[in-house]
């Protein structure tokens, strides 16, 4: 299908590496302005490599667990940019543990990161969005989140949330032509899949119908589809990107 991009102002978290970097480049390529947002400096890097191949991008380093910078950035983004049309809440960060050793540090921390920064991103970024009548909220979910994981119920919990905070976007901004979803990937292939034992690596893979991990463009590629003009009908919904994982 040939899609139809606009171009729009685009914000990543996360987009220092993995699957944000991927998204924010296919973004970019599309002409949209892409804000590269990561903790660490790395999203420089990838600003910096889009504004080399001709295309717009800028990068912003903030951490998205902390609602004071988050509104800091949204208002220097808004005095800048005007309105973000396109949010990808990405940045994520895992402390797996069985609940009966997780402590509260690790709860919070996955918490914060994964969920309360979509919430900070959306509320710093939601009103100039609606000034536009156009907009797309897309968060980076799991399988996890769709089937829960042992070692993980703080992941599953803040990506879970994700899905609610999603539905309820979906219904509080379809009225301003604003949509809002989820991708929920199953294992993609980045540099932490790539640091797994081998055996580690074939159990998960006998639990993956399509018998492969996933690559970052197949989660760009549902992001860039969302992001489309022809992606406008489509709210509420959580996609699953896992090759047949939570059949
Ligand atoms: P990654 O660890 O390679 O990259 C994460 C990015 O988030 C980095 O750029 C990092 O700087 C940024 N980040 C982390 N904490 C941050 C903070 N507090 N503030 C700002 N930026 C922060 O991760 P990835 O594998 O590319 O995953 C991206 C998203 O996809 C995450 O939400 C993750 O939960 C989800 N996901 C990944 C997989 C997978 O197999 N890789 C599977 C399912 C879901």
């Amino acid at each position: 299908m040939h899609l139809t991009h606009n171009p729009r102002v685009a914000l990543v978290t996360g987009a220092g590496r993995g699957i944000g970097k991927a998204i924010a480049e296919r973004l970019a390529a599309h002409g949209h302005t892409v804000l590269c947002v990561s903790k660490s400096s790395t999203c420089e890097a990838v600003a910096a490599d889009i504004v080399a191949k001709g295309l717009k991008a800028k990068a912003y380093q903030v951490d998205v667990s902390d609602p004071v910078a988050v509104a800091k950035a949204c208002e220097a983004i808004a005095a800048e940019f005007g309105a973000v049309e396109i949010l990808v809440n990405n940045a994520g960060i895992t402390r797996d543990k069985l609940v009966m050793a997780m402590t509260e540090q690790d709860w919070n921390d996955v918490i914060s990161t994964n969920l309360s920064s979509a919430f900070y991103w959306t509320k710093g970024l939601v009103r100039p969005m609606t000034r536009k009548r156009w907009g797309r909220i897309i968060s980076i979910s799991s399988v996890t989140g769709v089937q829960g994981n042992a070692g993980q119920a703080n992941y599953a919990a803040a990506k879970a949330g994700l899905h609610g905070l999603t539905m309820t976007l979906a219904r509080e901004l379809a009225g301003r032509s604003i949509t809002a979803n989820a991708v929920a990937p199953g294992f993609i292939t980045t540099d932490m899949t790539d640091e797994l034992p081998e055996e580690v690596k074939q159990k998960i893979l006998s639990f993956i119908p399509l018998g492969r991990f996933g690559s970052v463009n197949d989660i760009a590629a549902m992001v860039d589809y969302l992001a489309s003009e022809e992606g406008g009908y489509v709210t509420g919904q959580v996609f699953s990107i896992d090759g047949g994982m939570a059949i």
